[in-house]
């Protein structure tokens, strides 16, 4: 871009760190044509670094690569780079170093890996859901010794999608417990991700660290802000996580428990006309309807529902009174939109809409 169209261009520079992965990639698509966001840099491992973005990446996603990215200089994920923001798609084991010298480095760090999600300071957030946890940024950024450096991240791919469906749930009723067990897209890890021949005719009944991550983050985000860190949500939670054959889109089978009595109809209603603040503050990537309840027996199901609301809104079916416990549904989310790059894409739509941006 030329220093004239810049200097016009009041777009807000980003950086993506893991650019060439299927989060990065997914990244690349949805900032494309964002009015408030213009990627001006991109990073990956030492194996793309120094690379033009075309040489280092194998595009996975239908169309083509953006002509804009293809020329772009694949750097290092460490600071300085040239933006104001950085949305951080790095695998999780080496996000902690990096995202924290870009925080440190006075950056502010979207991400989508799990480094951070549970340290007692990081809002982990979802917009429509617990928007309030930004108040811990207050808190956090004196850890990074400035004014502008911080971290806020989106949670698991599986969690959002559970979270975002409860939430209605458990601020109209209180929620007791869950049980739930996952469906998740081979999409979910990476590329090349599970080896053909291990998924094909096939389910795997183990993803590392997954049914942690969703039993964990799914008490903190719907948990309450109590002086400088969040309290829990006071619930039981048993997630049990399966791989599935399937390219995109997470599904849950759902059961609750909840803490005053409610009919179908209420439980409907609630899911059915939840609205929260991005959708007030119509933010760019907000879906009109966060969670879109299907009447049909057969759905929902991954091929006709993953890219409800732009791959943003969950789809959410089978909803029926349980034996065991008091209601069950079926829930599905596009797990690399909601469920990753779309979601802090989110989250940074709701940081600028809130003032919480310095930059
Ligand atoms: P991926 O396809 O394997 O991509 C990984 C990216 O990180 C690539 O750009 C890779 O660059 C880069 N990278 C790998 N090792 C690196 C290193 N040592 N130094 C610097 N860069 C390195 O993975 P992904 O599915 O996009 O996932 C990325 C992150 O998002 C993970 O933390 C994952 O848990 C999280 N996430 C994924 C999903 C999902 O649905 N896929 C959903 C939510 C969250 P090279 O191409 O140069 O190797």
């Amino acid at each position: 871009m030329e220093n004239s169209d810049r200097t016009m261009s009041k777009k807000l520079r980003v950086g993506i760190l893991g650019a060439t992965g299927i989060v990065g990639q997914r990244f690349i698509q949805l900032l494309e044509n964002h009015p408030q966001f213009e990627i001006t840099a991109l990073a990956a491992s030492d194996r793309s670094q120094g690379k033009s973005f075309e040489e280092a990446c194998t595009w996975r996603l239908a169309g083509e690569m953006p002509a804009f990215v293809k020329s772009m200089a694949v750097a290092a994920p460490q600071p300085p780079l040239e933006c104001q923001l950085i949305f951080s798609s790095l695998p999780g084991d080496i996000a902690r170093d990096a995202e924290g010298s870009f925080a440190t480095a006075g950056y502010p760090v979207i991400s989508n890996s799990s480094a951070y999600r549970m340290d007692l300071d990081v809002p982990l957030l979802i917009p429509e859901v617990n928007p309030d946890h930004l108040a811990l940024l207050d808190h956090q950024r004196k850890k990074w010794g400035g004014q502008k450096g911080f971290i806020v991240t989106n949670p698991n791919c599986s969690t959002i999608m559970l979270a975002l469906a409860l939430a209605p749930l458990h601020s109209k009723f209180g929620v007791k417990s869950v049980v739930a067990t996952t469906m998740q897209a081979l999409s979910g890890a990476g590329y090349p991700g599970v080896a053909s021949l291990a998924i094909s005719d096939n389910v795997l009944p183990f993803i590392e660290g997954e049914e942690q991550k969703i039993e964990q983050e799914t008490l903190k985000i719907l948990g309450k802000v109590t002086g400088e860190k969040i309290k829990d949500a006071p619930m039981a939670l048993s997630a049990q996580c399966n791989r599935v054959n399937v390219t995109d889109g997470h599904m849950a089978s759902v059961r609750v428990k909840l803490v005053r009595p409610a009919s179908m109809d209420e439980v409907r209603e609630a899911l059915a006309s939840f609205t929260a603040l991005p959708q007030e503050l119509h933010l760019q990537s907000a879906p009109e309807r966060p969670i879109i309840v299907r009447e049909e027996s057969d759905r929902p199901q991954p091929r006709l529902d993953r890219d409800a609301g732009k791959g943003m809104s969950v789809t959410l079916g089978r909803l029926l009174p349980d034996s065991v416990l008091d209601y069950r549904f079926v829930a599905l989310s596009h797990n690399t939109i909601r469920g990753a790059a779309g979601a802090a894409i989110l989250n940074a739509e709701l940081l600028i809409a809130t003032g919480k941006l310095n930059v």
